[in-house]
């Protein structure tokens, strides 16, 4: 067999076609702040390719460039700022922060209205409670490709291998929101290999190259790479090997060009629906 290739790309733009299309109805630009603390070079890359993409899609985004040795208190400071400016629709606070700043304290600053990362505790409770919330761009992306793929979710068996708080967790929420039986593999999985060949949809998100294997897929199973990792030799890899992989497995997205387009639109997605609800308060 040979996988249906997902491709993240055409669909992460149409997605950002279809923000596009709604930020022209409103009287109004939605405004994202983007928080940068330091000078991580992927951050950097990343927040810029974050405001290009926004530009295009009708979405004004303004990047706080601060230096790295910005404290915890006035990193707060900043972002109590934000929340009570009127004119800004989305905050998101870039990580990783330096590391005398406690990432859980800047982000229970942001307003959970503004939280367009969908990382502060109150969304994180919604969206575990089934509610309406800003969900993390990057799980949602994933939804996003397994709809567009036309992958049937309810009563499908899912394995997320992978369980932190910006892709895992909230992954194997959304899943379980749409009816999946989900099960949330570790690195103190047994066995994971067998977990992972249950799986009708496999989410791997463990940021260690190519780690799923051919026979870790069960025959004609939808594969969602979400990991990117660079490589010695400078180049990207998945947590998936992918030629291997595509062989048996029914679906698979690549890396580049499947999961990490779709973060992008997703943030602008969810940057527009925060100004959206706010605004209509
Ligand atoms: P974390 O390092 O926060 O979490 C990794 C998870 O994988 C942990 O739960 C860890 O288990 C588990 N894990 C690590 N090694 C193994 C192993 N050998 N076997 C089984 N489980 C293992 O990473 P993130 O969730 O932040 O990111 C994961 C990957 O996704 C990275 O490559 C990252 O670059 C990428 N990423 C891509 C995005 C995109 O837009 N496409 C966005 C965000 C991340 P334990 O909890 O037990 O330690």
């Amino acid at each position: 067999m040979t996988a249906k290739i997902i491709d993240g790309r055409t669909i992460a733009a149409s997605l950002r076609d279809e923000i596009a299309a709604r930020t022209a109805r409103l009287s109004y630009r939605p405004v994202l702040v983007v928080v940068l603390v330091g000078q991580n070079p992927a951050s950097s890359i990343y927040v810029r390719n974050k405001g290009r993409a926004a530009a295009a899609a009708g979405i004004d985004s303004r990047t706080l460039a601060l230096p790295e040795s910005t404290t915890e208190a006035e990193l707060i400071a900043i972002v109590e700022g934000l929340n009570a400016d009127p004119a800004v629709d989305g905050i998101l606070v870039q990580l990783p922060l330096p590391p005398d700043v406690r990432n859980s304290a800047v982000i229970e600053a942001i307003d959970p209205a503004k939280d367009v990362d969908g990382f502060h505790p109150l969304n994180v409770g919604r969206l575990v409670d089934g509610l309406p919330s800003l969900a993390p761009c990057t799980p949602r992306g994933v939804m996003k490709l397994l709809d567009a793929a036309a992958i049937p979710i309810s009563g499908a068996r899912a394995v997320v291998l992978g369980r932190s708080a910006i892709v895992g967790k909230p992954m194997a929420s959304l899943l379980l929101g749409a009816d999946a039986t989900v099960t949330i593999a570790h690195s103190r999985t047994r066995n994971l290999d067998a977990e992972c060949r249950r799986a009708d949809i496999l989410v791997a998100a463990v940021g260690r190259p190519e780690l799923v294997r051919r026979d870790w897929i069960a025959p004609g199973a939808t594969v969602i790479d979400v990991g990117i990792n660079r490589l010695p030799n400078g180049q990207l890899a998945g947590d998936v090997a992918f030629a291997e992989c595509a062989e048996v497995a029914g679906a698979i997205t690549p890396v580049p060009g499947g999961v990490g387009p779709m973060t992008i639109a997703c943030l602008l997605e969810n940057t527009l629906e925060a100004a959206a609800a706010r605004r209509a308060r």
